[in-house]
């Protein structure tokens, strides 16, 4: 069988590393022939001798995106795991697609700041891009072989993090470990603030919003704790489809490697004897005040404001992490950024850059006043 010949971005992380072990679970598949860290070199080296990978990059020593792109193209890449974290690398994922290169896609981040852009171009170079984030693998999934005029709403589950059951008056007080302490995944930091805020939820209805190009006013959220229905859709008849599984990205990331076919992830099928219950809950706007300004965001549909939101959450959570703002600040910092947003979407990836730069701008400058 021929091999597919996979790259993996940002390869030490917490979904690169699950990415690593999926491959290396499945090499009669996969000829790994690049893996890239930012800065962990002994990282780095690790996924690879693990993958026998024929290059290893460290992406805060290339100075351009085409060393990248020129390993894709000399050596035939067929799917590129984009696993890398933040808004830096926004323009990466642009040139990966516009290359006319498969994506299995972590990255949010990138498709709420430059969504519209990254999916034009994808369509454009008839490039897919998998989605790697486990609500939307569930929601493709789900899809597979459903016509889109029957969906009337797709709704995305969240564990509600570490303060679902706290009450919002006691957000005032809530430390930095606590933040990190995440019920569920085991995941980097920045994303398990979000996961803390919520504001991961609001990202991802944007992700859902752009990848599968539908309807803000058909997208909904629910809290369920236990994290094992990771998203479900439901269609015109009354029928409900849902994908459930244990919480663990290696089935998602199996499922957009893989894919078409199914491959082996290493996680065990859930035991619904043993699982009991499943509990829903609706998710208190009121408490959860960075998703409810996602919400809005979401429903003005301007991919700028998708873009200020999402970079003012970046900056906000690093300063968080600092110990320089406190937890309920975050929410502040975004809707100080979002008030000074324009509203006119970035006509292509420059502008889109050019945006981020000043949004960052934006958000150190509000940051500076605590
Ligand atoms: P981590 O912080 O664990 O890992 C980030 C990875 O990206 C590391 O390999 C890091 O390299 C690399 N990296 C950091 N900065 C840069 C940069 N500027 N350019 C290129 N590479 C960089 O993040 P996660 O694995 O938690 O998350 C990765 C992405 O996946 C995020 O966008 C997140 O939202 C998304 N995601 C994560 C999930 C999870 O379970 N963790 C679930 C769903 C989505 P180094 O080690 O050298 O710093
Ligand atoms: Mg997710």
């Amino acid at each position: 069988m021929v091999k597919k010949r996979i790259g993996i971005i940002g390869a030490t992380g917490s979904v690169g590393s699950a990415g690593v072990e999926v491959v290396h679970a499945n090499q009669d598949i996969f000829e790994t022939i690049f893996v890239t860290a930012h800065s962990n070199e002994k990282g780095l080296e690790n996924a690879k001798d693990k993958l026998q990978a024929k290059y290893a990059l460290l992406t805060s020593k290339i100075e351009d995106n085409k060393d990248i792109i020129d390993i894709i193209n000399n050596e035939n890449v067929d799917i590129v795991l984009f696993a890398a974290a933040g808004v830096s690398c926004v323009k990466l994922v642009y040139d990966i697609v516009h290359n006319g290169t498969n994506i299995a896609l972590a990255n949010k981040e990138s498709i709420v700041t430059a969504g519209r852009l990254i999916i034009d171009e994808a369509k454009s170079k008839g490039v897919k891009i998998l989605p790697v984030d486990s609500e939307h693998s569930a929601i493709f999934q789900c899809l597979m072989g459903q016509r889109r005029q029957y969906v009337s709403k797709i709704t995305l589950t969240a564990s509600g993090g570490p303060f679902r059951y706290r009450p919002g008056d006691a957000f005032e007080y809530v430390n930095i470990n606590e933040a990190l302490k995440h019920p569920n995944w085991l995941m980097g930091s920045k994303i398990t603030i979000d996961s803390a805020t919520m504001i991961n939820k609001g990202l991802e209805l944007i992700e859902a919003r752009f990848l599968f190009d539908i309807e803000p006013c058909k997208l909904d959220v629910i809290i369920h704790p236990e994290s094992i229905v990771h998203s479900y859709i439901t269609f015109i008849d009354g029928s409900t489809i849902a994908q459930l599984g244990l919480p663990n990205m290696k089935t998602p990331i199996a499922f957009a490697l893989g894919y078409p076919e199914r491959i082996i992830s290493q996680v065990e099928p859930i035991n619904l004897f043993e699982q009991k219950s499943l509990t829903f809950l609706k998710p208190d706007l009121e408490k959860f005040r960075c998703l409810k300004i996602a919400k809005e965001v979401l429903e003005k549909d301007s991919n700028d404001l998708m873009a200020a939101m999402n970079v003012a959450n970046e900056e906000a959570v690093k300063a968080f992490l600092k110990g320089k703002i406190a937890f309920k600040d975050i929410s502040y910092v975004i809707e100080d950024v979002i008030s000074k947003a324009d509203v006119k979407d970035a006509q292509n990836i420059l502008e889109a850059e050019e945006n981020i730069k000043k949004y960052q701008i934006f958000a150190s400058e509000f940051l500076a006043k605590y």
